[in-house]
């Protein structure tokens, strides 16, 4: 993939935002290729406990639950829709 400066013309050769040569801001930088989403490291890193990731991933969604409640002290039925929910948005 190559872009031309549209001031000076010149081929973008860099990852640089700007033209080298002229510093006129290219129109937009490069795509970058998303890196393939863990779904659990994602859970993870938005804030779910690792040891309630960890029984969802093993298939036991009754502990995650009750890790659910106890990290949170919510409901049973608080931390049922909560895990639900999770385990949905990580089906997509
Ligand atoms: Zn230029």
């Amino acid at each position: 993939m190559s872009q031309l400066c549209a001031v000076c013309g010149a081929p973008r050769t860099t990852t640089e935002a700007a033209c080298p040569f002229c510093r006129t801001l290219f129109a937009s930088t490069p795509a970058v290729d998303p890196a393939p989403v863990d779904p659990s490291a994602a859970a993870v890193a938005a804030g779910w406990p690792p040891a309630l990731i960890a029984e969802l991933d093993g298939g036991n969604l009754i502990g995650a639950i009750k890790i659910y409640r106890e990290t949170y002290k919510t409901s049973l039925k608080e931390a049922k829709e909560a895990c639900d929910s999770l385990v949905a948005a990580r089906r997509r």
